[in-house]
């Protein structure tokens, strides 16, 4: 049987939400729009607390919960509610197979693309009395500002294991594997001295870094493996000798081992660096204090790619004659968190570029692409 999704009602689907601002942290109005539309559908609507935690004014993620037909394991789909700024006021333009915005906002695409198709999705199931197992439909809050709904989720909610998150760029792109991240901060504490009078009497908190920075394996570490030091601080007036230097980084790995490895190597590095800037002044010795944290920003996503949706999806997309590619990605997002929580989401491209940027558009014909892979693939669903 071949079913086909509402290709027009899912563009329209598409335009009215990106009409309805939704901000991070201000997608009050898009949760109480999706949550009647998914009551009007037949789900059952629950939503919560996540909002408060995490300082949204909208109350919490929506997890709306459909019958199914069919006994089986519930599969679950999600995308996110939030979109990144300037993203109000929103005035999307069809032309050429794309939807761009006017040019002074994001377009919104990243993820109302992701809620429209598995709106559409539920939608035909629905209209065509397609047989399905239950079905959850997770939308969530704030994944734009380090997925704090994700974060936040009631996972005790959570019924299925399995699912596809809709929140990637390009069709063709299913995301199953993405890195873990580390902070790396670093706060040095030298010894200040007249730079002009008695510079040797300090100890520079500039060179403890420099040297340490000298000996460091940074940017591309390995396959796996990436580093970098983005912000820096320190210093007020020339003729100090540093006193103190901040500074902030990350590693990413796909590979837990091996960040964890990195992150030995770089405090390594900065006790060398202590050692070689340790001396005799006055009769004393004096070295400089070295403070490094290294919070876990969040966890890898790792996806099989003998799981169950990942060889779904792939030949979803052979079915609808698109060439999709299950691939890693160097960047994190829901998917990241909820497989932390044993859930197996890959996350499959909704046909947007140039995210985060007022050039932001929708290849329409990705999209189309998209939700009919997605409705294959749950329908294909049994476990
Ligand atoms: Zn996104």
């Amino acid at each position: 049987m071949n079913v086909k999704i509402n290709e027009k009602r899912l563009l329209d689907t598409f335009l009215k939400l990106v009409t309805i601002d939704s901000e991070s942290f201000n997608e009050g109005a898009i949760n109480k729009y999706l949550a009647e539309e998914l009551k009007k559908m037949g789900a059952g609507v629950y939503i919560d607390k996540a909002g408060k935690k995490i300082g949204s004014d909208a109350p919490g993620n929506i997890i709306a919960s459909f019958k199914g037909t069919r006994k089986g394991k519930t599969f679950l789909f999600s995308s996110h509610m939030d979109t990144v700024k300037p993203g109000r006021g929103v005035k999307p333009q069809v032309k050429n197979n794309r939807v761009t915005s006017d040019g002074t906002t994001i377009l919104g695409g990243d993820d109302k693309a992701g809620l429209a198709i598995i709106l559409e999705v539920m939608r035909t199931v629905k209209e065509q009395k397609l047989d399905t197992v239950p079905v959850q439909v997770i939308f969530t809050l704030n994944e734009e500002n380090g997925m704090g709904g994700a974060k936040n989720l009631d996972y005790g909610k959570i019924k299925g294991r399995d699912g596809l998150i809709l929140d990637n760029e390009s069709v063709c792109e299913l995301l199953v594997q993405g890195p873990e991240v580390c902070d790396f901060k670093v706060e040095i504490t030298g010894v200040a001295a007249h730079a002009g009078v008695c510079p040797e009497k300090g100890i520079s908190a500039l060179e403890v870094a420099a040297k340490a920075l000298s000996l460091m394996k940074l940017g591309r570490v390995d396959k796996e493996t990436v580093c970098n030091f983005g912000v820096v601080q320190g210093g007020q007036v020339t003729n100090v000798v540093m006193p103190k230097l901040l500074l902030n980084g990350e590693v990413r790995s796909l590979n837990a081992k091996k960040l964890q490895k990195q992150v030995k190597h770089m405090k390594d590095c900065f006790a060398k660096a202590v050692k070689a800037f340790t001396k005799r002044v006055g009769g004393k010795t004096i070295k400089p204090q070295i403070k490094i944290e290294t919070p876990q920003r969040y966890g890898a996503l790792s996806v099989p790619k003998t799981a169950v949706t990942v060889k779904l999806v792939l030949a979803a997309a052979k079915k609808n004659k698109v060439n999709v590619k299950a691939m890693a990605s160097g960047g994190g997002c829901d998917a990241n968190i909820m497989c932390q929580h044993g859930l197996l989401m890959p996350n499959l491209g909704v046909g947007v570029q140039n995210c985060h940027s007022t050039a932001e558009y929708l290849d329409i014909k990705e999209f189309y692409q998209a939700a009919a892979i997605a409705l294959d693939t749950l329908l294909a669903y049994e476990q």
